[in-house]
């Protein structure tokens, strides 16, 4: 495939976004791309093919360079929830696998790139939402628990949460960093308060009023109610065991 430039397949991820949601149409895209950025049709539509099937997991057939793989790879780990992120993982996946069954060699750099970031997803907390998750069939209210952690697991949520309030467990003062020195720097859970049963489907998480950082110990013991306990409650809780 030629020469593309970021100039040219950067463009490409955002309307690719506009396709996926419906508010524009492949052919289009791809016409405003090779208007715009000059470049050729079939390398506007490969780059397209990608950040269409990345999301959802599906293999793409044609390669595109590294520094697009790249440049998808981290837009799509900045905005997708990590469980999201785990497809586009996927579709990588199975387009190196598609490369190597085609006796083409392999693609060394992209490979390497996505077994970073899957080391990087295992290294995340599990959550007690996600121990319920994939022990309860897919019901409404399965998918319900599914928006809850995404909620929960926001990056951008977590860090305005946690900029706010610090990476202290706000029921039992937990400090990581002070227990385990630098591998536990920044290491927190961050607990969503707002009750699932509440939520409309409008709803906006905001990260100061809905959000709240909490211990995994604290976490889990929130979560031992439905709806989750809330933090007054388990802190009463604590303060009379040790009393
Ligand atoms: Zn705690
Ligand atoms: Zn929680």
């Amino acid at each position: 495939m030629a020469k593309i430039s970021s100039t040219q397949y950067e463009p490409v991820f955002d309307l690719g976004l506009q396709v996926q949601s419906g508010q524009l149409k492949a052919n289009d895209a791809i016409e405003i791309v090779t208007k715009e950025t000059g470049l050729n049709k079939a390398s506007a539509k490969y780059c397209l093919d990608a950040v269409l099937a990345m999301p959802k997991g599906v293999e793409y057939k044609h390669t595109i360079n590294i520094p697009a793989t790249k440049y998808y790879l981290y837009r799509f780990e900045d905005s997708l929830t990590s469980v999201q992120f785990k497809f586009v993982l996927q579709s990588v996946d199975k387009h190196l696998e598609y490369y190597v069954a085609q006796g083409k060699g392999d693609q060394v750099t992209i490979r390497t790139l996505v077994d970073s970031y899957r080391a990087k997803l295992t290294l995340q907390a599990v959550y007690p939402d996600e121990v319920h998750e994939q022990t309860t069939e897919f019901t409404e209210g399965a998918v319900k628990q599914v928006t809850i952690n995404a909620y929960e697991r926001d990056p951008k949520a977590r860090a305005a949460c946690i900029d706010k309030y610090g990476s202290i467990c706000k029921v039992c003062d937990f400090n990581f960093e002070a227990i385990y020195g630098s591998i536990g720097k920044g290491f927190i859970h961050v607990h969503h308060k707002v009750d699932i049963a509440t939520i409309g489907k409008s709803y906006q998480v905001d990260p100061i009023n809905d959000l709240i950082p909490v211990c995994p110990n604290c976490h889990a013991m929130l979560h031992t109610g439905k709806p989750a306990m809330s933090i007054e409650k388990l802190k009463q809780i604590i303060d009379s065991s040790n009393t």
